[in-house]
């Protein structure tokens, strides 16, 4: 278990895109959030209660049916909230359904509607444990990632020595490398950022060999 500023922080991967779920939870008021449960609820579950943890909120970097499948029951399981942003809510509704048809997932709890809608700057808190919300479109439109001191939750913005793809309806790739450079590179290089796909990393890692800011930063610099 990965111990961040006294926070306990699991993560979970699910699903046929081997999406990362994440835990953050405290362990002083045993409250967690929990970010894109994209498939395999039943397992999402038991890891908040390996944790001796409860769910109370469900925050999602963005709509992709591989981040939201699993919000339905986890939400069912736990009567926990939903946030998302609102430029996401076509995803949200409809997006999913292609995904899961050729796909073969099975859907038996729909994505619902969120409990609330969330913007550039907001907190999303439980007892014990706050994220700060950055807009990071370009992946999507609604496209979020969730910060607070020492780690970075970058949905599929930014990955490990890669992007997120902006060929998907709502993706363009000129917003998302601005979100990443004016939003993310500013943090500290320690920060641990954990992704919607593949390993962690770093701020600092990130800046120094991610090619694509490299090769942004060379181009916007000349
Ligand atoms: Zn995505
Ligand atoms: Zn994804």
């Amino acid at each position: 278990m990965e111990v961040v500023n006294e926070l306990q922080v699991r993560g979970l991967v699910v699903g046929v895109f081997e999406e990362n779920c994440w835990i953050i939870g405290s362990p002083q008021t045993h409250e967690a959030i929990c970010i894109d449960p994209g498939d395999e609820p039943d397992e999402i579950l038991a890891l908040a209660k390996d944790m001796g943890v409860t769910i109370k909120l469900i925050a999602n970097s963005h709509g992709h049916g591989d981040h939201i499948l699993a919000v339905g029951p986890v939400q069912n399981a736990t009567g926990a909230r939903f946030v998302i942003h609102e430029s996401d809510m076509e995803l949200v509704h409809h997006g999913w359904q292609g995904m899961a048809e050729r796909y073969g997932v099975k859907v038996d709890v729909p994505p619902p509607d969120p409990s609330g809608h969330i913007h550039d700057g907001d907190i999303i808190e439980v007892a014990g444990v706050r994220l700060r919300v950055l807009e990071t479109p370009g992946h999507t439109q609604g496209s979020v990632s969730y910060y607070d001191n020492g780690m970075l939750f970058s949905g599929d913005t930014l990955f490990r020595g890669s992007i997120g793809r902006t060929d998907m309806p709502g993706g363009n790739f000129e917003q998302e490398m601005r979100s990443i450079v004016e939003k993310l590179l500013p943090l500290p290089d320690d920060t641990i950022v954990m992704p919607g796909h593949m390993d962690q990393s770093t701020i600092g890692f990130e800046r120094q060999h991610n090619p694509f800011i490299l090769e942004w930063l060379q181009k916007t610099r000349s």
